[in-house]
């Protein structure tokens, strides 16, 4: 049985459907990357699988553990040991940084201060959270939130996007580091090149095109030819392979 399943999931916001029948299986300690132009519809499939109320599941169904949790609210799914880190940070005011972290990792039992040292926002904890942040810093400070619920499976939409090639060397050897060495599973959106060069053991990489996935191979296969030809030539390159 996988850790995480997703069954033909479809996901509407409002009455559209952004996201069709996609399927997807993760087992304990593997990173799975999704790959996809801008609308692809890959922050909503991370949305629905975190269960965020502004999407809906309207097809399929998604079993953690082998548990039915399509219709779970979020909470349950954070206690479930699933967690996201968003593309787009959400606004805070007067919140301090520091005492969201406490209160985190008092819930999950986590090391707050290793966590805080690797990411490197020792110094942001003491200041509101977000506000003010740099791209780069907004990026680790979200990714720090969502790693000190030590998750079984986590959401990492673009971490990437934004930050300075050194962050982006932080980052890529801290989700080596949770996924092999902790046995974390992640799945990974992103669509640039740089982190994903980083990552020598990514398990499986999906391209995700108008609210499918259209393609899942070998990373070492599948990304070269998207880094090097985009998502339509790329997929001309893989058609009808199968994969
Ligand atoms: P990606 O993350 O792959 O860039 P998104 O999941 O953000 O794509 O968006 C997929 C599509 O869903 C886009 O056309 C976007 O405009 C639409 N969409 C996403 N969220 C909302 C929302 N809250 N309300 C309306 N449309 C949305
Ligand atoms: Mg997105």
């Amino acid at each position: 049985m996988s850790l995480l399943s997703l069954e033909a999931v479809s996901v509407c916001v409002d009455d559209r459907v952004i996201v069709r029948d996609v399927s997807l299986n993760i087992n304990p300690g593997e990173l799975h990357v999704i790959m996809g132009p801008n609308g692809a519809g890959k922050s909503t499939l991370l949305a629905a699988i975190m269960g965020l109320s502004h999407v809906r599941v309207c097809g399929g169904r998604i079993l953690f553990s082998g548990v039915d949790i399509t219709h779970f609210p979020s909470y349950e799914r954070a206690k479930l040991g699933i967690s996201l880190a968003h593309q787009v940070t959400p606004t805070f005011r007067g919140v301090r940084f520091l005492e969201v972290a406490n209160a985190i990792s008092s819930r999950f039992n986590t090391d707050w201060r290793t966590l805080a040292s690797l990411l490197k926002v020792e110094d942001l904890l003491l200041r509101d959270l977000f506000s003010g942040f740099s791209g780069g810093e907004r990026k680790r400070a979200e990714l720090y939130l969502a790693l000190l619920q030590n998750p079984r499976v986590a959401l990492l939409d673009e971490p990437d996007s934004g930050v300075d090639i050194d962050t982006l060397r932080v980052l890529a050897e801290l989700i080596d580091y949770i996924v092999f060495t902790q046995g974390t599973s992640v799945i990974l959106v992103t669509h640039l090149g740089p982190i994903l060069e980083k990552l020598p053991r990514i398990t499986r990489a999906h391209i995700m095109v108008e609210g499918a996935i259209v393609y899942s191979g070998d990373p070492s296969h599948v990304i070269p030819v998207i880094l090097k030809h985009g998502y339509t030539r790329g997929l001309e390159v893989f058609g009808g392979e199968g994969g």
